[in-house]
């Protein structure tokens, strides 16, 4: 039975990354951090027969510890903080965590296996937020990187780092360049799910407007649970390698406000939205669209749901818990 470690378990990707590994019949260990976590239950009941462990990335030896307890043969490094209007508030600790977090566990990794590298295969969550200022479109591996937010350059020092131990321990250690990526499990910070909670619980009465930043930006988003799936297979990979993961379509917070307002019959939504400066963002990322066309070439991976019908699952999952905790 294959093992597998992967930090960030009680985020959207762990959740979907430990089904997918429980399915294929891997017995899967998640890294949780703090005591009294209040995640711990949601990751129990989503993920029945995984093995939490207790770490922090930027704690070395409890990032030793989990790799002892957990013997894995692949290891998933989906911890971070991750939410970029955040980092600007705390540029410090998100370099520590997502930066320097990866140093950690890409180190703790060539630790444990000694003088046989060869025997770990190591997953880094990378993001397009890596390209910010973005020096070509569409963005492929080859494109310049230009961080705009203290988040993106954290990832860029871990994008680099996990190049660095490939190249210098000749570790299995791969890249995933992930274009923003959404489902009903999405945090309620980010935009799709912001959107999506709100137009629910206007469509029940129980709210009467958004409040939102920028309506222009753009991004390229793609549905989570396809995109782990490329995160596994560039483990299976005889060779690690760099991959972008993305749509290839591009999309506006208005068209995501169209489809959302269309899924509970709504077609004119100017009345529900309001703009407020509060939301928006020192600076932005410009046109991020990825070309997967590497991925889908050597992984033979293609994303398999499009952004209206993103937008709709959201809008419904959002509509069915609403009215469930309505009758609560
Ligand atoms: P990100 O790509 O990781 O920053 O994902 P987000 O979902 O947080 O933001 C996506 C885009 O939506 C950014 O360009 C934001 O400026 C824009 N946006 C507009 N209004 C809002 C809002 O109310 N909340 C968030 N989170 N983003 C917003």
């Amino acid at each position: 039975m294959p093992r597998a470690l992967i930090t960030g378990i009680t985020g959207q990707d762990g959740l979907y990354l430990g089904e997918l590994l429980l399915s294929k019949g891997y017995e899967v260990f998640g890294l949780i951090r703090g005591q009294n976590n209040p995640k711990r239950e949601l990751v129990e009941t989503t993920l029945p027969g995984i093995t939490l462990l207790t770490g922090d990335l930027t704690d070395l030896s409890s990032l030793m510890r989990a790799l002892q307890a957990s013997q894995p043969d692949e290891i998933y490094n989906l911890g971070a903080i991750s939410f970029v209007a955040y980092s600007w508030e705390n540029a410090s600790l998100t370099t520590d965590v997502t930066g320097k977090g990866v140093l950690n566990m890409l180190e703790a990794a060539r630790m444990y296996a000694g003088d046989d590298v060869s025997g770990i295969r190591f997953y880094q969550a990378s993001s397009s937020e890596m390209f910010g200022k973005v020096q070509q479109v569409p963005q492929s591996e080859e494109t310049l990187l230009w961080p705009r937010s203290p988040y993106g350059v954290a990832k860029v020092f871990g994008h680099y780092m996990t190049i660095n131990y490939r190249e210098s321990y000749g570790m299995h250690a791969s890249s995933g360049i992930l274009f923003n990526h959404e489902s009903p499990r999405r945090g309620p910070e980010f935009v799709t799910r912001k959107v999506s909670q709100a137009v629910a619980r206007i469509s029940l009465g129980l709210q009467d407007e958004i409040v939102m930043g920028n309506l222009d930006a753009k991004r390229d988003w793609g549905f989570a649970g396809d995109y782990v799936e490329a995160m596994w297979r560039m483990l299976q990979q005889p060779t690690a390698d760099d991959y972008v993961i993305s749509t290839g379509e591009t999309h506006s917070i208005r068209e995501l406000l169209d489809h959302a307002f269309a899924a509970v019959g709504i077609e004119d939504w100017s009345g529900y939205v309001r703009q407020d400066p509060a939301f928006m963002r020192p600076a932005e990322v410009d046109l991020l669209i990825g070309d997967a066309s590497k991925a889908r070439d050597v992984l033979g991976w293609t994303p398999t749901v499009s952004f209206p019908e993103l937008v709709k699952m959201m809008v419904e999952s959002d509509v069915h818990e609403q009215k469930a905790s309505a009758t609560r």
